[in-house]
């Protein structure tokens, strides 16, 4: 057992990097967050500076070091957790990133992979191999397209010159110096390049794609060794131990790590995960297939179901600056609270269509019901319960998918902090909610899995023991009543596709 006093999380998100102090309770000690530069080139393209990236990130560790005055001997490991497919290609004789990094939100390559996998049948032998629906979202259009854009880039890359990662796998090879280059199977499979049945890159899917064999990262366990830090003001031979892509490293800091077992995060969009066990379920309601971030020792990949909602705590920002009807997100649920319900008033938050088990790309946003008594409180209302509307909608297809109901969903991210969100949520999906003491828990996964691998804690025993008691959301609602509100929001969703 590791007898140093903390492990840090590198919690590398879309918007900010932070670093977090974790103690052997799981209390976050501390945490350092610096903002980046989101960068718009053209309209629906989004990129990121990858140094920026990067020292934003190695800014908030060092301040964080210096804070708490930490040496090598106080750190027992590094996790990382990342925004997930997010590409860089970088040269590593110079360390030098050939472009700025392509965002998961960049739309810039639609068209590429309509050309190359329109066809069904190919689409379809990607979503076996992937568990994955062919989208310009993933790592492999976005890899295709910076070699084929970058001049010099395809032959350099064919010649073995350059690298790719996501973010986890650029920092692993700046943090140690340049000796590993390698990711988790969390990020690896949402590349699309990555065959979650077999656990290696797909050589089919690479020819696809164009993408040279050697610029792909190794692939290791979640829990595990990535090398030890060896760069310029990090403290230096600290393992790095940890990593997952940041949707499964909150699945994993809920502490779920058995079948059934789900979570939900409530941020800009939601994201619903949950986990299968060794079974890659494959979903006839258009959810993805994907691998988990699993402890030591588990001996098997495991997997998790995976459905999000573009538009979650996105729409109370919507009501905030564009309808001018709250001043704060906070503000949504006291007046939310001035009345009973919507009075039949549904917002369908379809800005830019609708995801999971819908998939209408073409839909677009509606309020219905509308009668001269309405007022901003039931337009607020309707839009926060717009937010457990789609999230019920996707607990029942992920229900329908595994076979088996999710008893407890463990919830998140910032908009979980709203109760009567969460007992709206309780109340309509007829579900349990549990809500930790700590929402953190993206970086606290990463924690975990570090500290899973250097010793620091026993094993999934001890941290499930670390949690303190959740708020509980149990359903009030009758059953009857809770049945016609989601007929009401079926036939709103209805509306939205024309
Ligand atoms: P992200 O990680 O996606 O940036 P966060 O987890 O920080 O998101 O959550 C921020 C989102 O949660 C915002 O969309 C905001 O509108 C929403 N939000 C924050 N607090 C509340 C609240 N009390 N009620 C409803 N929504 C909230």
């Amino acid at each position: 057992m590791s007898n140093k006093k903390y492990v840090i999380a590198l919690d590398q998100g879309t918007t900010s990097s932070r670093a977090v102090l974790v103690d052997r309770a799981g209390t976050m000690v501390d945490a350092v967050q610096r903002p980046f530069t989101q960068l718009y080139p053209k309209p629906g393209w989004v990129e990121h500076n990858p140094q920026e990236i990067l020292f934003s990130q190695l800014g908030s560790l060092a301040e964080l070091v210096a804070r708490h005055n930490l040496s090598p001997d106080d750190i027992a490991g590094i996790g990382i957790d990342n925004q997930r497919e997010t590409t860089i290609v970088w040269d590593p004789s110079t360390g030098q990133p050939i472009a700025n990094a392509i965002v998961w939100q960049c739309r810039r390559t639609a068209q590429l992979v309509q050309e190359l996998c329109g066809d069904p049948a190919i689409a379809e032998r990607i979503r076996a191999k992937t568990g994955l629906l062919p989208d310009a979202y993933f790592s492999a259009s976005k890899i295709r397209w910076l070699l084929d854009n970058v001049s010099g880039a395809r032959e350099r890359a064919e010649a073995g010159e350059l690298l790719f990662g996501t973010v986890d796998a650029y920092l692993v090879w700046v943090l140690t110096g340049g000796l590993v280059h390698a990711t988790d199977p969390t990020n690896a499979c949402r590349t699309m390049l990555y065959n979650i049945h077999e656990n290696c890159w797909d050589e089919e899917l690479l020819e696809l794609f164009g993408v040279p064999a050697s610029m792909m990262p190794e692939v290791r366990p979640s829990s595990g060794s990535f090398g030890e830090t060896s760069y310029p003001g990090v403290p230096a031979g600290v393992p790095i131990c940890g990593v997952a892509g940041d949707q499964q490293s909150s699945l994993f800091g809920q502490c779920c790590f058995a079948p059934g077992q789900a979570k939900n995060t409530y941020g800009t969009g939601c994201f619903l995960l949950m986990h299968t066990g060794g079974d890659a379920i494959a979903s006839a309601n258009k959810l993805v297939t994907t691998i988990a971030a699993s402890a030591p020792g588990v001996g098997h990949t495991e997997y998790a179901l995976e459905g999000s909602v573009f538009v979650g705590g996105a729409v109370i920002q919507w009501l905030r600056d564009e309808l001018g009807l709250i001043r704060t997100a906070a503000e949504s649920e006291t007046l939310a609270r001035e009345v009973p319900d919507t009075g039949g008033v549904y917002v369908v938050p379809a800005f830019t269509g609708l995801g999971a088990p819908w998939w209408e790309a073409d839909a677009r946003g509606t309020i219905c019901g509308i009668t001269r008594g309405t007022n901003r409180s039931h337009l607020v209302r309707a839009g926060l319960e717009s937010i457990a509307y789609q999230v019920c909608d996707l607990v029942r297809a992920m229900e329908a998918d595994a076979g088996r109901a999710i008893e407890v969903l463990n919830v998140d991210g910032g908009a979980s902090a709203n109760d009567l969100l969460m007992q709206f949520q309780a109340d309509v999906s007829r579900r349990t909610l549990h809500r930790p003491q700590n929402v953190e828990t993206t970086a606290l996964g990463a924690a975990y899995l570090a500290g899973l691998a250097c010793g620091y804690w026993s094993g999934t025993d001890e941290l499930r023991a670390l949690r303190d008691s959740d708020d509980v959301f149990e359903p009030q609602m009758d059953a009857v009543r809770a049945e016609e509100l989601l007929a009401g929001w079926d036939s709103a969703v209805r509306r939205t596709i024309a």
